[in-house]
């Protein structure tokens, strides 16, 4: 792990975490959106990590990646695999006991998350990926690619948890935005961990209040 409250990657994200829906989702932008992040990845030379799946949302970005030529890691669980819903034909696999292996493994192999469209499996990797930061184990950006709108919900509820002071200015800031991959990208590289010394001691402070 990197040393917490220094600044996020600030220089070149060589290899991003992707988090999507393990379902395709209804709207054919998502579909087209994922395999745009797929093909970019590859012309870009970004290694692509991922939860290892070869079905929804993880698979089209999966496919398109490999078909550009790109590198493809994925972290799957064992019990996935046995459903048979792994990646065949991936740049590497890594297959691990459980859950709570996969998520700190991806974290450690990549220099940024990004969200595309997913339900309870993509929340809760994107949660955690934020949470994590704010905590200051560890100072990768973490990014939503917003398709066709759909975070426009979530993101409306982050604003109200800001709102009703559950969630610091600076935090909320640190989620980087967009509905266009080459700025999220842009945005992701020029964000600043936030200063978790701060946040401990603001905590302390309410707490002794
Ligand atoms: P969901 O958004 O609920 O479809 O869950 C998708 C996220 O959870 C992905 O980013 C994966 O890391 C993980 N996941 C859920 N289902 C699968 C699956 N069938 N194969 C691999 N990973 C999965």
């Amino acid at each position: 792990m990197n040393a917490p409250n220094t600044p996020t990657a600030n220089g070149a994200l060589k290899a991003v975490c992707i988090y999507c829906g393990s379902s395709p989702g209804e709207n054919i932008a998502y579909r087209e959106a994922a395999a745009l992040l797929g093909r970019t990845f590859a012309e870009r030379g970004i290694r692509l990590i991922y939860g290892g799946g070869s079905v929804g949302l993880m698979g089209v970005a999966a496919d398109a990646c490999l078909a550009g030529g790109g590198e493809v890691i994925g972290v799957i669980p064992q019990l996935l695999v046995e459903k048979e819903v792994g990646h065949k034909h991936l740049t590497k696999m890594h297959v691990v006991e459980n859950m709570h292996e996969r998520k700190a493994l991806m974290t450690d192999l990549a220099d940024g998350f990004i969200a595309l469209p997913g339900g309870y499996g993509t929340l809760d990797e994107l949660f955690e990926a934020l949470t994590w930061l704010q905590l200051g184990y560890h100072v990768k950006p973490v990014g939503i690619l917003n398709v066709a709108g759909f975070f426009d919900h979530l993101l409306k509820f982050i604003d109200h948890a800001r709102d009703e002071r559950f969630l610091r200015p600076q935090h909320h800031a640190s989620l980087s935005i967009d509905v266009d991959l080459t700025k999220l990208l842009e945005k992701m590289q020029a964000a600043e961990a936030p200063d978790t010394a701060k946040w401990l001691d603001g905590h302390k402070r309410e707490m002794t209040v």
